[in-house]
């Protein structure tokens, strides 16, 4: 098959394109050999700052380093619990957990696959109680603080925001978005009345450039963005060891400082970030016109508040497994963002969630398939992904 083949991401090509500008990053580097933090990383916090609309962005070694440092740096402490989505990566979760604190979900909308603001109303007046003394929120059966709220920018599209600011004032949770499949995506808040930049809306936000996302690295790279001075302060501390300067530790704190490389690339590929997700866009556009009319089918729902920047391109399929196959025999590549919704995986047993608690979750899991997405995407290949999609389907709905 070889040239026929659809990869599900082609991260050669963008490459390519910029190999010259990317390899004289790698020479200016060596030249100077300046290779941890320095001015390249500081230019490029200032970029994406301005990219995501906020005020400051902090590099780190990677999107779970941003997590991590954002929950700590936004003031979730030990033993507090901390709320987010099953249907994410485990990333989000492992931040929680690493910073000491309790991960707890609430369901996501069967819409927009992202935290369902009534679902974590739900959560918050019926698990919870507001000590009266504190004025804190405590869960119920595990008198743990309920302090912080983690919305995930799934695949692309942002979570229904103003609801969920609404309940963090109401609750005095810290919100700390998980943008890390979210570059560029807006939302427009009501509350505003404007359009906002995922990485703008929360106390903080995490963002990953693991080389699959929507900007990547050419490695391992993230970033924290805030408005919040404090909360940029601190994350500097936190990714070099705790150091207010030089051999003075104020905390402890870890090693997850940005490579000066990873900067300098990530500021040549930032430039083309908002035509990439053009790009991403217009592919959804065909995909969302050929596939939205077929019998069996569910394309992406984008509600009005949200413009997706489509990390990834999720339809909702009756047989997802089949048609995964058959997709596969035709020389297409999809995949599963999850598979195992994070209440049932092997590492969460110890939480104690069984089957059943999670509802819609479980159902979404169950149905969706992630298809061909990336810039470069022509639309003969997505041709070919849309026929081999309505005939797996159309077969499937005929033995029904
Ligand atoms: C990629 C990703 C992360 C983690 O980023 P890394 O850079 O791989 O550590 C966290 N959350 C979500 C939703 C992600 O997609």
């Amino acid at each position: 098959m070889g040239a026929d083949q659809i990869p599900f991401l082609d991260l050669v090509t963008p490459h390519r394109q910029l190999e010259e500008e990317l390899v004289s990053v790698f020479r200016n580097a060596i030249r100077s050999a300046a290779f941890v933090g320095g001015p390249m990383v500081e230019t490029f916090e200032r970029e994406f700052a301005d990219f995501c609309g906020a005020r400051h962005s902090v590099g780190v070694a990677n999107g779970t380093d941003a997590l991590r440092f954002a929950i700590m740096a936004a003031g979730v402490r030990p033993g507090d619990t901390v709320v987010t989505v099953p249907n994410t990566f485990i990333a989000t979760t492992e931040a929680i957990s690493q910073a000491g604190a309790r991960p707890d979900f609430v369901d996501i909308d069967a819409r927009s696959y992202t935290l369902d603001p009534n679902k974590l109303r739900q959560y918050l007046e019926t698990c919870c109680v507001k000590d009266p003394r504190s004025g804190r929120t405590i869960h119920t059966s595990t008198g743990s603080p309920v302090t912080a709220v983690i919305p995930v920018h799934l695949y692309g599209q942002m979570a229904d925001m103003d609801p969920i600011v609404e309940l963090a004032q109401e609750y005095g949770l810290t919100i700390i978005e998980d943008a890390c499949q979210a570059h560029g995506a807006e939302y427009f808040s009501a509350r505003d009345q404007q359009w906002r930049k995922a990485g703008s809306m929360g106390a903080a936000a995490a963002f990953s450039f693991y080389p699959g996302k929507n900007l990547g690295a050419c490695g391992e790279a993230g970033a924290v963005t805030t408005n919040d001075e404090t909360i940029a302060r601190r994350c500097r501390m936190l990714r070099d060891h705790g150091q207010s300067k030089k051999y003075f530790h104020d905390i402890e704190g870890y090693n997850g400082r940005l490579d000066a490389i990873q900067a300098g690339i990530l500021r040549v590929k930032l430039r083309h970030l908002a035509e990439w997700n053009a790009a991403r866009r217009q592919a959804a556009r065909r995909y969302d016109e050929a596939l939205s009319g077929c019998d069996g089918v569910e394309v992406p729902f984008v509600p009005e508040y949200s413009r997706p920047v489509y990390h990834l391109y999720v339809v909702r399929v009756p047989n997802r497994d089949q048609l995964q196959i058959e997709l596969s025999q035709e020389g297409i590549s999809a995949q599963l963002h999850y598979p195992v919704p994070l209440h049932l995986q092997k590492a969460y047993e110890q939480l104690g969630y069984r089957e059943g608690k999670f509802l819609v979750t479980e159902s979404v899991t169950r149905q969706i398939l992630s298809l061909p997405m990336f810039p470069t995407l022509t639309a003969e290949q997505q041709a070919r992904v849309i026929d081999a999609v309505r005939v797996g389907v159309s077969r499937q709905q005929a033995a029904v």
